[in-house]
């Protein structure tokens, strides 16, 4: 029996070496067109910031070393050109020796991977995407002729981590995107912390502006500016690549992707498809979804290889757990943010802390602005968000494992977490977002978020800064009062209104303030976050949106 696996990398490799450890005779063969296999493209950002000194570290396997182990016959440079369905054979182009052959399979495995979207702006041809080691190649080498100013356009995760790189290599850096925040996984009250990171590192950040043109030396901006451009790199996301499973006439889904069932078949049950090319389906509602993430695509490659050697399979869908470096900062994310869970009208309770990464008296202790997304009715845990120096990956992995568990937010409170000073508290943060889940699940407070502030106040609602009058000195949200939550229960007659919207830092004492105005028969809400959430967010500073 001979398998075909079309790409060489994350989600290919996984299934055909998972194949040769479940089946010692199979025929493994693996058609890769770059002329690299197995190789990190997850780290190519850092080799062009020569982070990663070795080119050879970029290097997982070669095919003699896949040969050696696991006899899978690895054919790199060589293209598969299409897919003859009814014959069950492939054309193979070797691209070395430009000869074309054909290749029968029993069973064929599409990883295809995803391809860089190349917008039609006039001049892109001069653009530089990152996909393959050849490319790159081709951007270290344009890196090391010292450009004076470079333009990364698109601010999604592999944007900022090549911006990251250029400034890294001391090259001026420019960063465009069209939206009006970076990082689309994250809301913007949390994308501002990662874009006052890029400016904090020199990185000349334009927001909410696109591309219109790119000469021979700027990139012109629809606002009107031109940026100075010796070295411009496109990366604006990536599509599924489908060509050939399109031509090949296999069934493609509404996103855009290879569509497939739970064991990852495509239409034609003896060829499967996984990675950034398939499809998956969504955890939470079911619904078809693009995860472009290397954790998924190794994962369905094992899924492909155990269902084609006729093991029990457990069908995987996707949370959409991932992380990002940018400069100082950790962010990483898991399920859906709140963005999406208002386009899709999904009901939902936001929780804000800025907990620190471990005990506050054991020195080094850093803030985590983290942020929980909740169902009201079932306490389900719908996604949650983190950005910090320390801690976040541990946060957002603890309750993305919650959440393929099935455990609710208040469940969160339960979980025993590893604790001594040096490494947390002894209520975890991730504990603390369980307590805040629980007491707004039950009622026993309410809240508001940032961008919730002006329509309270203009219903009438009375804002109440409850911390030291040092504090509201400093900054507060405009219209605010200032009771510090010691002297409020002595000063409830300065409240002339029994609507009251409480802030202070960063929600802790603010809750205090709602129990107690709430006991003394006051509609009182919790700023989410308090002032740390809200004065870093649009709300308070728009001018920086655009
Ligand atoms: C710069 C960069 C950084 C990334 N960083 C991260 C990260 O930090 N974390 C994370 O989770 N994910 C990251 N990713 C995404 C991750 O690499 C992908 O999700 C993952 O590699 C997808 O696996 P795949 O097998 O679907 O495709 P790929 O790993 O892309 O492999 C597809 C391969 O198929 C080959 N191929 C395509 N068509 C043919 C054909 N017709 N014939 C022969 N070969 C063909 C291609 O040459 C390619 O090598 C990053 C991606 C890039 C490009």
């Amino acid at each position: 029996m001979r398998t075909v696996v079309i790409g060489g990398v994350a989600g290919g490799m996984s299934a055909a070496a998972r194949l040769r450890r479940l089946d010692h005779d199979a025929e493994i063969v693996v058609i890769e067109r770059s002329g690299y296999v197995s190789y990190a493209n997850c780290g190519l950002p850092y080799y062009v910031g020569g982070v990663i000194e070795e080119h050879g570290s970029l290097l997982l396997q070669t095919p003699a070393s896949l040969d050696e182990r696991f006899r899978i016959d690895v054919r790199v440079s060589s293209e598969v050109t299409a897919i003859d369905r009814d014959r069950r054979v492939v054309h193979v182009r070797d691209l070395v020796e430009s000869r074309s052959y054909e290749l029968a399979y029993d069973y064929l495995v599409l990883s295809p991977g995803a391809t860089p979207v190349i917008p039609p702006i006039p001049g892109i041809e001069r653009a530089l995407a990152l996909r393959t080691v050849e490319d790159v190649e081709r951007m270290t080498e344009a890196v090391e002729r010292t450009p004076d100013h470079a333009v990364v356009i698109g601010g999604g995760f592999i944007g900022v981590e090549i911006a990251e790189n250029l400034v890294h290599r001391a090259v001026a850096t420019s960063l465009v995107e069209a939206t009006p925040q970076v990082l689309a996984p994250l809301d913007p009250e949390m994308a501002h912390l990662v874009a006052d990171e890029l400016r904090r590192h020199g990185v000349d950040l334009h927001l909410g502006d696109s591309v219109t043109r790119i000469t021979e030396s700027t990139v012109e901006l629809a606002s009107g500016t031109s940026l100075d451009a010796d070295l411009v790199i496109v990366a604006i996301g990536v599509r599924p690549d489908t060509s050939l499973a399109r031509e090949a006439g296999l069934a493609i889904g509404a996103l855009g992707g290879i569509e497939v069932d739970e064991f990852n078949r495509t239409s034609d049950p003896t060829i499967y498809a996984i990675g950034d090319a398939a499809e998956k389906t969504d955890a939470l509602d079911g619904e078809a979804s693009l995860v472009p993430l290397a954790n998924v695509a190794n994962r369905h490659g094992r899924v492909v290889a155990d269902h084609i050697a006729g093991r029990h399979v457990r069908p995987v869908t996707t949370i959409g757990t991932a992380i990002v470096k940018v400069f100082d900062l950790t962010i990483a994310t898991t399920g859906w943010n709140e963005k999406r869970l208002v386009a899709k009208g999904r009901p939902f309770l936001a929780v804000h802390t800025h907990p620190g990464s471990h005990a506050g008296y054991y020195p080094g202790a850093q803030k985590i602005a983290l942020k929980l997304l909740v169902d009201p009715e079932s306490g389900a845990i719908l996604g949650a968000q983190g950005v910090g120096t320390e801690g976040v990956d541990k946060r957002i992995d603890v309750i993305a494992t919650a959440m393929r568990g099935g455990l609710t937010a208040p469940e969160l409170a339960d979980l025993e977490l590893a604790y001594a000073p040096p490494f947390s508290s002894a209520k975890d943060p991730v504990n603390m977002l369980g307590y805040v889940a629980e007491n707004l699940l039950t009622g026993l407070v309410d809240s508001v978020q940032w961008h919730e502030i002006v329509e309270h106040a203009g219903q009438g609602y009375l804002l109440v800064d409850v911390r030291t009058p040092r504090e509201f000195a400093r900054g507060s949200v405009p219209g605010a009062i200032n009771v510090p939550v010691d002297e409020l229960r002595d000063r409830l007659d300065e409240l002339d209104r029994k609507d009251v919207v409480v802030i202070c830092q960063v929600g802790q004492r603010g809750h205090v303030a709602t129990r107690l105005l709430r006991d003394a028969g006051y509609n009182a809400k919790n700023l989410s976050g308090g002032y740390q959430t809200w004065h870093k967010s649009p709300a308070a500073t728009p001018h920086l949106v655009a």
